[in-house]
């Protein structure tokens, strides 16, 4: 019995450039072209047309079946388009919302799917967003309005997440996330403001302060006797800024701070020759970079390999349904070999399980994160985690410690 109901939303992204090219009707026509192929893509689905967007409902056994379905539309449009006789590109913005069958309101998962296409139309990659986990879509011109001044107003603060070193047993590492607690709303999470920040061009500042936070931070956890890396995440807006990225690596430098970038896959497309040249500058000034969210974009490791980045993190849609599914540990042991191959650590995000951490060890994977370890905790919190439970590790099962060394990528 199918468990999840989807509403996915799949847009033309590039409609106006088409439409210059090949005239109002035909691209009208292509728009209608596009239903019917996704009717054909998934016959199963329910789906309608509204200008550029078509719409379709479906069910699935898990969230993955939403990934599986829009990767399948991805790659049906990846060549150019016959448009009566001239071959055209199209380039689709891939986004759905997913919910318990049963248990969903239409509005909020209409909502939720509208808020994931902003998303994927911004990051240039596929979102599904679980209704389950996201809170409601917030009211998106009062929150541009007020972000502005929630740094100076103090609302804006960090949480530290633990990396968990597998064959170590030791925190070597740890990811520094974003929140905002507003006033009035309560806590919002960064999936609900990050977009924003980046379509007002607030991300540069916000992530500037982020740096000069970590740095504030880095040296009282040195202080404590904790010589951890601290991992930042770069919009991939930042990534083609020149001038964001001489401001984020004179700060690091300058102050000696021990500090990563994690940067997607998918944020590189937007310009990949500056993004590359100046990944290679933050990799020239000592800034180990890791690739975040592997799995959930569209490009592939050999496109990949032309980063100056040292860790792959694994998506934590594979890893969280790691133990269930037949398909993701495949993903999983291929993904971790070929980063092995490219002399890259491998994290896996969203561990939450003592089952999928013996899994994953079993498979060699380097570093380990996620709630089974630690949530992302408030600097004191952070603090008394690594004077307690972060000396004692996580051990997997026996089973799976007993592998020979030869098991584990060297050190
Ligand atoms: P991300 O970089 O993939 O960060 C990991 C997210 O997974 C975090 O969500 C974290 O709380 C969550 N997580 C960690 N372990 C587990 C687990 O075991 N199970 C599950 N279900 N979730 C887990 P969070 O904090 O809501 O952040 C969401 C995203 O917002 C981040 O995803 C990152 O892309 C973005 N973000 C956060 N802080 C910043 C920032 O300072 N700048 C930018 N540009 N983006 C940020
Ligand atoms: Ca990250
Ligand atoms: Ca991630």
């Amino acid at each position: 019995m199918p468990g999840w109901r989807f509403l996915l939303l799949i847009r033309i992204s590039n409609f106006a450039i088409l439409r210059r090219h090949v005239g109002k009707a035909r691209a009208d026509r292509l728009s209608h072209d596009l239903k019917v192929r996704i009717d054909r893509i998934l016959p199963c689905a329910n789906s309608t047309i509204d200008r550029q967007t078509v719409e379709a409902d479906l069910l699935g056994h898990s969230l993955a079946d939403a990934m599986t379905a829009l990767e399948c539309v991805a790659a049906a449009f990846r060549e150019p388009i016959d448009v009566d006789g001239e071959s055209h590109r199209v380039d689709l913005a891939l986004a759905a919302a997913a919910g318990p069958v049963g248990g969903v309101d239409d509005v909020r998962l209409a909502e939720e799917a509208e808020a994931a296409l902003v998303q994927a139309l911004a990051e240039h990659r596929l979102v599904v967003r679980d209704i389950t986990t996201v809170s409601p879509s917030i009211d998106r011109l009062s929150l541009c309005r007020e972000m502005e001044s929630a740094i100076e107003r103090d609302e804006v603060f960090l949480q530290y997440q633990p990396k968990m070193h597998v064959r170590r047993q030791q925190v070597a590492s740890a990811e520094a996330l974003v929140r905002w607690e507003h006033p009035d709303r309560g806590l919002i999470l960064p999936n609900d403001f990050i977009p924003l920040a980046e379509e007002t061009h607030l991300i540069g500042p916000l992530t500037l302060w982020t740096l000069r936070r970590v740095i504030a931070d880095q040296q009282i956890l040195v202080e404590d006797g904790h010589d951890l890396v601290i991992f930042v995440n770069i919009s991939g807006q930042l990534l083609s800024d020149r001038a964001f990225i001489d401001a984020a690596c004179g700060l690091i430098t300058a102050n000696g701070a021990k500090i990563g970038f994690e940067i997607t896959e998918t944020s590189m497309i937007r310009d990949p020759g500056s993004a590359v040249e100046h990944l290679n500058i933050a990799a020239a000034a000592g800034i180990p970079i890791a690739i975040d969210d592997y799995g959930a974009g569209l490009s592939s490791l050999a496109y990949l390999k032309k980063l100056p980045a040292t860790e792959l993190k694994i998506d934590k849609m594979f890893v969280m349904e790691l133990t269930s599914s037949n398909r993701d540990p495949l993903i999983v042991r291929s993904t971790i070999d070929l980063a092995h191959a490219m002399e890259m650590e491998v994290t896996a995000e969203g561990v939450e399980t003592p089952a999928a951490l013996a899994l994953l060890s079993v498979m060699g994977c380097d570093q380990v994160q996620g709630f089974l370890l630690s949530r992302p905790l408030s600097l004191p919190a952070f603090r008394h985690f690594m004077a307690t439970e972060a000396q004692r590790g996580i051990e997997p099962p026996a089973f799976a410690l007993r592998q020979p060394g030869s098991f584990w990528k060297a050190a």
